[in-house]
């Protein structure tokens, strides 16, 4: 069996947009480093099996991240591809790079909590809005769609709980800068569904509408699909996930895999949810990039199916 069986679950959504993110957060957190054409060939083969969004790459400084140092060979590479291509950019200097590379849509990334902001961004968390906004008003204004990132949504690994209404100030400043889409990110995969609940209940009373947001899980603990059905629920429509669940080894103690795009595929169609997407096409891809790594999938929809494609 190659697909799931179809039973449609009311309260659910027709269609799910699935935001792609393997080949950026998902190769920049694997310890092989890969070459350009096979990360262009990655993509191209992520867009044939019908994700229609895929985050391409990172303009962060080479020294941040190795993994992404080849940004503009990448891009320049792919040329025109179908669909949305965004990229993500830390600070004027890498949206200068992208606006040169031609890219239509960026990505910047914040944080809900502030030992995260410091840890990662190297600032407070109101800083690090101040340095966004000029970035992202920029963006805009030369016609580029912006997405806005936040991490630790759902618990922090040096602050433990994270209050809800930090979720959605973060949120809310990012909205209104001009992030048309807010991803709402689950960093160290601890979330539950009453969780989820709880931070989507508390930015839709703060006036951003579902429509706008996405959701961000790993499957650290077994619970991104749980997670992701409780959003669902919820009213989200867009899902960010990682084909064959790159990102971060299985087998580390720190551990914090994004939720397999297979995985969340074989789900949606068996809910009768479209997403575009072509099952079998993506666990070869999947199966293919498992190769260069030198490991299997940590996918468990990539695994069930792989002995069906002899
Ligand atoms: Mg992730």
């Amino acid at each position: 069996m190659n697909n799931p069986l179809t039973t449609v679950l009311s309260g659910m959504p027709e269609r799910v947009d699935i935001y792609e993110v393997g080949p950026r957060d998902g190769l920049q957190n694997e310890s092989t480093v890969l070459g350009v054409e096979q990360k262009a060939e990655f993509i191209r083969r992520l867009v044939a099996a019908g994700l229609e969004t895929v985050e391409l790459t990172s303009f962060v400084p080479a020294s941040w991240v190795p993994q992404l140092s080849d940004a503009e060979e990448l891009v320049a590479r792919l040329g025109s591809l179908p669909g949305r291509h965004p990229v993500l950019v830390p600070n004027e200097r890498g949206l200068e790079r992208a606006l040169a590379a031609g890219v239509k849509e960026i990505a910047v990334f914040a944080s809900a909590t502030e030992s995260f902001a410091q840890r990662n961004l190297n600032r407070s968390v109101a800083e690090s809005l101040r340095a966004f906004r000029p970035v992202v008003e920029r963006a805009l204004g030369a016609g580029l769609a912006v997405r806005g990132y936040v991490s630790m949504c759902f618990g922090d690994p040096w602050e433990g709980a994270v209050a809800p209404a930090q979720v959605s100030a973060v949120a809310s400043e990012l909205a209104e800068m001009g992030c048309g889409e807010i991803s709402l990110g689950d960093t160290i995969g601890v979330a539950t569904p009453g969780q989820v609940v709880e931070v989507l209940d508390t930015l839709v009373a703060a006036g951003l509408e579902t429509e706008w947001l996405a959701v961000h899980f790993h499957d650290t603990y077994g619970q991104a699909l749980a997670n992701t059905m409780t959003a669902l629920q919820c009213g989200v429509t867009t899902v960010d996930s990682s084909a064959g669940g790159l990102g971060g080894c299985p087998y580390a103690a720190s551990a914090t895999g994004n939720l397999a795009t297979e995985d969340l595929v074989w789900q949606l169609h068996g809910m009768g949810i479209t997403t575009g997407v072509d099952l079998e096409a993506l666990c070869r891809t999947s199966l293919w990039m498992a190769g260069l790594l030198g490991r299997p999938s940590p996918s468990r929809t990539v695994n069930a199916l792989a002995s069906s494609f002899d």
